[in-house]
């Protein structure tokens, strides 16, 4: 990394900028302005940083695709002036939110880091300064001068995954995240060694593109022994539902019951989008492979492979808001288009 990198630190909030309120002891987003006067340290690396702060710093339970359009909107205005991204945000949902980075962020050439703390930056035993330090510097990676890593990454207690993958998986652990079907693209020891096997190739020459159309109209039905028709029925009928993700049972499984195939054979007919994601946190759907999914296969359930619910429900909106005919809107979901399913 030399002195002409230069890295763009987005701040959206999280624990990494948190402080304890006084009378009540919850903690609570603060000043950014604070954050990086906390860590010196930043001005020992070898590369410029800037940075830009949401006005109103956010736990990430409040993040909602508003907000992850105003990330994308920072990147577009400042994608030519920076060598890399690194974006502050709260672990609680910081997969949902760069999961759906990934796919708005079409052809990009630059690294955005996503990554945050599970102890404020203050706090004696925080693990923020870490995370932080080792994201800049794994965003400021070039190789041949241009930069080694040109996709939407998540950075957590020294492993950089594709973001896409992620999911969260503790909330107390330093290790917060998992990406249970795809191999970290990097770890951090003595030396940061990055996988470069694994790392996404964005298409050459195409130009870099910021997608801000997301389409919320969306739901997840997450199967439990019991559930009952009425319930299911009500989810199927929200109007103007445009899709939903089934969270079903192993490869893909689902109870055979007669009144369950006919309720998602006529929202099907309605024009609904049904995709199936299995519950398990690693492995992915193989419809046919028992009896319990072979209906769903028969009824053309969009098939989710081995995406995540955070990469499934975020690439629906993206789709949705890019406006995919319902003819071809099985085939493109079925297609990876920025790593997130195999
Ligand atoms: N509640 C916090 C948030 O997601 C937790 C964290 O930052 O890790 O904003």
């Amino acid at each position: 990394m030399s002195k002409r990198t230069r890295i763009l630190l987005i701040y959206t909030g999280g624990t990494i900028g948190m402080v304890k309120e006084y009378q009540t002891g919850t903690l609570k987003p603060f000043n950014f302005d604070k954050l990086v006067e906390q860590i010196p340290e930043l001005g020992q690396l070898d590369c410029t940083i800037h940075s830009i702060s949401f006005k109103h710093p956010l736990d990430s339970s409040n993040m909602n695709p508003t907000h992850w359009i105003h990330i994308a909107d920072i990147i577009e205005k400042y994608y030519e002036e920076y060598e890399g991204f690194v974006v502050l945000h709260g672990s609680d949902t910081m997969s949902y939110t760069s999961s759906a980075l990934s796919y708005m962020l079409e052809n990009l050439g630059k690294p955005v880091i996503f990554t945050g703390s599970q102890l404020p930056i203050g706090d004696l035993r925080t693990d923020a300064k870490e995370n932080l330090i080792t994201s800049i510097q794994i965003a400021g990676m070039q190789k041949g001068n241009r930069p080694l890593i040109r996709e939407v990454c998540l950075y957590f207690e020294h492993k950089l995954y594709r973001a896409n993958r992620t999911t969260k998986v503790n909330a107390e652990h330093f290790e917060a995240f998992m990406s249970p079907n795809y191999p970290p693209l990097a770890e951090s020891g003595v030396h940061i060694k990055v996988n470069e096997e694994d790392l996404w190739e964005p298409g050459r020459k195409r130009k870099f593109a910021a997608h801000k159309k997301l389409d919320d109209r969306v739901a997840i039905f997450k199967l439990f022994p019991g559930f009952n028709q009425q319930l299911l029925k009500g989810i199927l009928r929200v109007s103007d539902l445009q899709a939903i993700i089934l969270e079903t049972y192993g490869a893909g499984n689902a109870p055979t019951d007669r009144w369950f195939i006919e309720e998602l054979a006529a929202a099907k007919k309605r024009g609904l989008h049904i995709v199936n994601v299995t519950q398990c946190p690693g492995g992915g759907v193989s419809m046919g492979r028992y009896e319990t999914s072979e209906a769903l296969r028969r009824l053309q359930i969009i098939n989710g492979s081995d995406i995540t619910t955070e990469g499934a429900i975020t690439k629906l909106m993206y789709l949705l808001g890019r406006e995919i005919s319902s003819t071809s809107f099985k085939t493109v979901f079925e297609t990876s288009i920025r790593g997130e399913m195999s």
